[in-house]
This record gives structure tokens, sequence and C-alpha cells, in this order.
């Protein structure tokens, strides 16, 4: 039984859903208290692998009190390592540490250097969810001395790829490459292929940034293979926008769109929002380029819906990172660290005791300034609150368009009141904004004369800021992406301290939050007007277009093309109710005499007034003329009697007559005259449009041959 519980843990990564059967299976069958203590820490480790956290929590709290029964306490270890993923997973990060920190201390009374090194890394990890990098480092690299000592392969691994990640965060690509490459060294001697997976997805990720398209693309598929076999949805819907993100930069659209459902539908499965929408985001953009507006706007909509209630669960989060980090400066101040080496504590004790304060009113900020969305309205909130904590003379905030590589100023106090807006270039020499923007680094001095240099060529030539001797100036960051520059100055030197900077330090990360949701949402809410705008534009340009094509631009009443639909419909009602239906075909006379005599300019007013003229003839909603072409127009008459349609006929020559347009070249009056060919029928069921209009036609031809200016109806009653 012993042997089958260590292969299930030695399957637990790799399979973790054969492993958690396993245990299921097990857990019936052993008697042995210990075993089964053993059985439940699989069961949850299991849960946890295949982030099913909800039901590992009733598992963890089970196996707590299983060990507090028995006094199993050289397993409290392990059980606090449990609690700990799964409050981590919770994004309770304080609670989280809270656990791994008493899993620590157990392992002084009952050593366990295995589980002793994973608590390091999960340490690390929350560290690294914070942004607390070297502080992560640390602790990574804590973990991974300990796995190596203790010859722990797959944890190995794992501490390399989360080493791995933190140095790409920090910008040392190369070392994160040699991490990553060591870890799947060792993770193919465990057969891990989730770990492999991963640390391709990691490389792909490097190779991205740096811009290898072709490395990351074979790195991507490489991970998304094998991800797809172990149905390791996470890490593979961020392998998938990757990738999407790649073939989009390189306008293969077609190839992204080919991810885009796949990668929809499990992250809808997983209820990743955040996946959801991004990828949407690019399915409606690749549409957009690829001019199908109408798939655009779809997914558009898909994007703004999900957004919506995502930025609600980022708030959230965000929240939770921050009460995390007021706890766990709070737990660094009342508890003894585990291995809190080279710290003076008694001077930082007073730091900390006001940092914890003033994380309060940082918290009571950031909640401020994210909530909001008018930019200036966050700026406000912002000085307010800091010049009450130092002294404030100059401040605000340069925000950096990427694009135009400029750094706009309309964001900046002095005393309180805006000062003129003016645009710096990035790489203007004489403005140490610019030159936070270049590094990504903060700059903190007591006295800028004597420093100037440094960060300067040309400093005479700028006078923004040209009397401040304190100055901070702070990157605002979304992940390696600079969107502004925070800066606090004051005329006095030594104005500010180390403690000073570490608040604005903490509060910049939440600025560049709120700068960001600013811009997205007015770039989001003009993109939705401008997709409106253009729906409705292309709304209006399809009836008219349908419009036209059924109109003859000539004399504005239906063409050919309508007279054919209509009349197919018309015969069809006649047939199915057996009525009598009419169909007239008017003639110009003599009009070739007209135009040649007259001109086409004269000639086309006259079939634009013939046109109104015969309209002008019908009185009843369900007539019909159009032109057919040429001098011929058709008049279709439904239910009504011959003697109906022969006065519509009569009524025609008479408006014409009536008009008296002059047609001096006619042989036969002085003005325009028509000549109607009828016929009427009851239509059979075979009877066809063609067989109607050629009779009709035969009629027209016996009144031109009998001396045109008359009518002639051609009856099948009769
Ligand atoms: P009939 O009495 O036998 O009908 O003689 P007609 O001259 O009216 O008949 P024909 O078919 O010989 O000539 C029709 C003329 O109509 C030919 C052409 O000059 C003129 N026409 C056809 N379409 C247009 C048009 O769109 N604009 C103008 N101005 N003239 C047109
Ligand atoms: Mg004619």
């Amino acid at each position: 039984m012993k042997k089958q519980l260590e292969y299930v843990d030695s399957i637990l990564r790799s399979d973790p859903l054969k492993a958690y059967e396993m245990v299921l299976d097990f857990k019936e069958k052993i008697q042995d208290i210990e075993l089964k203590v053993e059985a439940k820490i699989l069961e949850a480790r299991a849960l946890i692998v295949m982030s099913r956290v909800s039901e590992a929590v009733k598992i963890a709290d089970e196996l707590l009190a299983m060990i507090n029964k028995h006094g199993f306490d050289e397993k409290k270890t392990t059980a606090y390592n449990i609690i700990g993923t799964i409050q981590f997973e919770f994004i309770n990060y304080d609670k989280a540490l809270e656990a791994y920190m008493k899993g620590l201390a157990n392992i002084k009374a009952y050593p366990d250097t295995d589980t002793e090194a994973m608590i390091l890394n999960n340490i690390g990890d929350i560290y690294n969810h914070l942004e607390m990098l070297d502080e992560a480092l640390n602790y990574f690299y804590m973990s991974l001395d300990l796995a190596k000592e203790n010859e722990f392969h797959s944890l190995v691994g794992i501490c390399q790829l989360n080493l791995a990640e933190v140095h790409f965060k920090k910008g040392e690509f190369e070392t994160a490459l040699d991490q990553i490459r060591l870890a799947i060294n060792y993770f193919s001697t465990e057969e891990d292929y989730i770990g492999i997976s991963h640390a391709h997805y990691s490389i792909g990720k490097i190779y991205k940034t740096i811009g290898n398209y072709e490395e990351a693309k074979s790195e991507l598929n490489l991970s998304i293979t094998i991800m797809r076999r172990l149905h390791e949805k996470h890490t593979l819907i961020q392998a998938y926008e990757l990738m999407i993100e790649i073939l989009i930069d390189e306008k293969a659209y077609n190839d992204a769109l080919e991810y885009v459902e796949d990668a929809m539908q499990i992250s809808k499965i997983l209820a990743n929002k955040k996946g959801f929408g991004d990828i949407a985001l690019h399915a409606a953009n690749i549409y957009e380029i690829q001019e199908n507006l109408v798939e655009a706007i779809k997914y558009y909509k898909m994007f703004a819906e999900t957004r919506e209630t995502y930025e609600k669960d980022i708030e959230e989060e965000h929240q939770k990172n921050i009460d995390a980090q007021i706890n766990i400066e709070k737990a660094m101040h009342e508890k003894e660290i585990y291995r809190l080496k080279n710290v003076e504590l008694r001077k930082k004790t007073d730091e900390i005791q006001k940092l914890y304060e003033d994380m309060n009113t940082i918290n009571a900020i950031s909640q401020d300034i994210t909530s909001t969305l008018d930019i200036r309205k966050i700026l406000y909130v912002l000085y307010e609150n800091i010049n009450k904590l130092m002294d404030a003379t100059l401040f605000g905030i340069f925000l950096y368009d990427e694009k135009k590589q400029k750094l706009s100023t309309d964001l900046m106090l002095q005393y309180g009141e805006p000062l003129e807006a003016i645009e710096l270039d990035i790489e203007d020499e004489s403005s140490i904004i610019a030159w936070v923007v270049r590094e990504k680094e903060a700059i903190f001095t007591e006295n800028f004369s004597s420093e100037k240099e440094k960060y300067k060529k040309d400093f005479d030539r700028n006078n923004l800021g040209h009397n401040s001797k304190s100055i901070i100036a702070i990157p605002l960051m979304i992940q390696e992406k600079v969107v502004g520059v925070m800066t606090v100055q004051s005329s006095n030197e030594s104005a500010y301290n180390s403690y000073h900077f570490n608040l604005l330090m903490t509060l910049a990360s939440h600025i560049a939050i709120a700068i960001k949701n600013s811009q997205e949402s007015l770039k989001l809410s003009t993109e939705i007007k401008e997709r409106i705008k253009t729906q409705n534009k292309l709304e209006v340009l399809n009836e008219k277009l349908s419009h036209m094509s059924y109109i003859d631009a000539l004399t504005n009443i239906p063409n050919r093309r309508s007279f054919v639909d209509y009349f197919t419909r018309e015969l069809h009602r006649a047939k199915r109710q057996q009525e009598l239906v009419s169909l007239l075909i008017i003639d110009i006379d003599f009009f070739k005499e007209y135009n040649d005599n007259y001109g086409h300019v004269e000639g086309d007013k006259c079939l634009f007034l013939v046109a109104s003229l015969l309209k002008r003839a019908l009185k009843r909603e369900i007539d019909f003329v159009a032109r057919y072409g040429g001098d011929e127009f058709v008049a279709v008459l439904s239910n009504v009697d011959y003697d109906g349609a022969l006065q519509v006929a009569e009524e025609m020559t008479y408006n014409i007559k009536d008009h008296a347009i002059e047609h001096t070249y006619s042989p036969i009056e002085d003005i325009i005259t028509i000549t109607i060919g009828g016929y009427s029928v009851i239509p059979s069921n075979d009877m066809t449009m063609e067989q109607i209009i050629h009779n009709a036609d035969n009629a027209l031809y016996v009144a031109k041959d009998k001396g045109r200016n008359q009518i002639s109806f051609y009856n099948d009653m009769e």
C-alpha cells in the first residue's frame, strides 16, 4: 500500500487526474491511520494541481483535524504548506504567508528538508506576485539550494522556472533563459511533462519579448502540443495568447484566428474573464483589419461586456494585494521572521510602524484613484494626499506617449496650481523626467545641484524644476512598460527621506494602474463610438445601395429588375387566388425622332415626365409601373377586371396628351403620344411571366401597326 502511495506521489504533477482517482480508490481500502493521513495529503495536492481549490479546502481541513486528533505533529508542516498553497490560490497572500510561517516553525522541531524547500519556494511565489522581486529572488534561491542539496529534482526545476520569471520581469533575459534550460534538464530526468511544457512556454515568452518570433513560435507550439495532451488549460490560454499576438504582429491573421475559437472556449471553461476578453479583443482587431465589420463588432461587444466584469475582479484582487502587503509588513514587524538576517531590526521598527500607518493612507488613496477614470481627478486626489505627507512645491504626472515618444506636462502643479503644458521629447538630454523614462529608473536626490550631471547634460536649457533641490521622480510602470513619471519636488534641500521615497514607490504601481484604466476606458469608449458610427454609416449605405438597384436612376420609378420581382410575386398570388392580372406595355411614339431633333438631354427630361404622368394614372396602392428600358414602360394591375385595366390605360394616354409635350417631328401629332398594348388573364398554373409579356407585346405591335397613339388589348376573356 505504501508503495502504491509513493507511485501516486511520483505521477502527481504529470497526471494529477489519475493520481487523484487512485487515491480515492485507496482511501476506501486503507485501515492504517498513518497511511490515511498520507492519502489525504496526496488527495489535497492532486486537487490543487488540478486547480480544484474549493474541494481542496475541505480535504485540508479534514487533514489538519486528523493530524491533531492522532498527534502526528511531524505531518503538520505538510498540512500548513497545503493550506498556504490554497490561500495563495485564493489570493489571500497574508493568510498564505501565515500558514507557511507556521510550517517553517514546525520544521525546527521536525526537520523535513523537502517540505522546507517547497515552502521557501512558495513564499518566493507570494513575493513574486506582489512584485517584490528582490525578496522573491532571495527565497527562490534559498529553496533552490536546499532542493539541489536534497536532490529534489522536480522542485529544482520549478524553482528555476520561478527564478527565470523574476529575472525576466527584471529584464535579465539571458539569465532567465539559462535558468529555464537548466530546469528542462531536471524536468526531463523526472519525466515531468507539465514542467517541460511550462519551460517551453517561458522560453517562448522571452523570445517574443526580444522579438525573435520564429524561435518563440516553435517554443510555444511545443508547449501547446504538450499542454493540450495533458489538458493543462491554465498555461495553455497564456500560450495561445502569446501565439495570437505574434501572428497578429506578423500579419498572419488567418493563422491567428485559428487559435481564437479554441482559446475562447477554454477561457470560458476556466472562467478566465481576462483571457476571454483579451482574446476577444485580438479577434475584433483582426476582423477590423480584414474589414469584416460584422465579426469585428461581435467580438468588440464580447470584449466590452467581459471587461466590465473582470475589471471589478481586478479591482478586488488589487485591494487584496494591498491588504496583503500591509499585513505582511505587520507580520515582519511583530513576528520573528524566518532566517531574517542582516536586519537592523531596531532601526527598522519605527520605520515599519510608520510605513504601516501610511500604508493605510495609501490604501485609501489608491482606492480613490483606481475607482475614478478621470485623470485630472486622480491628479488632485494624489496632490492633496501627498502634500499632507511631504513638501510638494512641484508635483505632477508626466504621461508618456510611447508611439510619439513624447512626454506631456499638462498634469503638473506648482503650489497646487496647474502649470502651462509643454511637450517633452523622450531623448531630451535636458530633462531628468525623460531620463527616468529612458532608464526606467527612479531618481531620489536630496541635493540636485550636486548630482545633476548624472541625469542631465544640458541642465540650464529647461526651466521646469530649475529651482528644485530635492527631487523624487518615479517611473510609472505597467509590466515592463513606462506609462508616465510621477515627480515631487521641493526647493529645500533634504526635504525628503527614504521613507517618503518608499511611500511614493508603493503608490506608483497603483497610479500606473489608475492611469491605464483611465486611458483605456477613454480609448474603449471612443473606439466603441467609432464602431457604432461606422455601423450606422454602413446601414445607410446599404439601404441606399439596395434602393438604387431597384430604382431607375433617370425616371426615379422602379426599374426592370424591380418589375420582374414584383410581377413574379403578383403572378404567383394571382395563380393561387385565381384572380385576374393585367399587364400593360407602354411605348412612346416616334421617340427616336424626338431624341434626334431635341437632343438627349431633352429626351431624358421627356422620359422623366412621361414616367411621372404614367404613375399619376395609377390610383391604387397595389398598381405598379416601371421603366422596362429605353422608351418602354410596363404596368402591372392586380385584382381588377378588364374594364378597370382599360380605364387605367386610357387615363395614361389622356394624362400624356393633356400635358401636351411638344413633339413637332412626330408624323401623327405635334405632341408626344403613346401606344399601349395590354393583356389580361386569370393565369393557369403553368403560365409563365414570359408568356404574359409576349402576349402584351403582341398587342402593342398590333396597335403600332394600326397607326400608333392607341390602345390594343389582347384578352383571353373575349
Ligand atoms: P416607335 O414609335 O416605333 O416606338 O418609334 P420610336 O422611335 O419610339 O422607337 P425606337 O425603338 O426606334 O426608338 C427608341 C428611342 O428611344 C431610341 C433612343 O434614341 C431613345 N432612347 C432610349 N433610351 C433612352 C434614354 O435613356 N434617354 C434618351 N434621351 N433617349 C433614349
Ligand atoms: Mg417608341
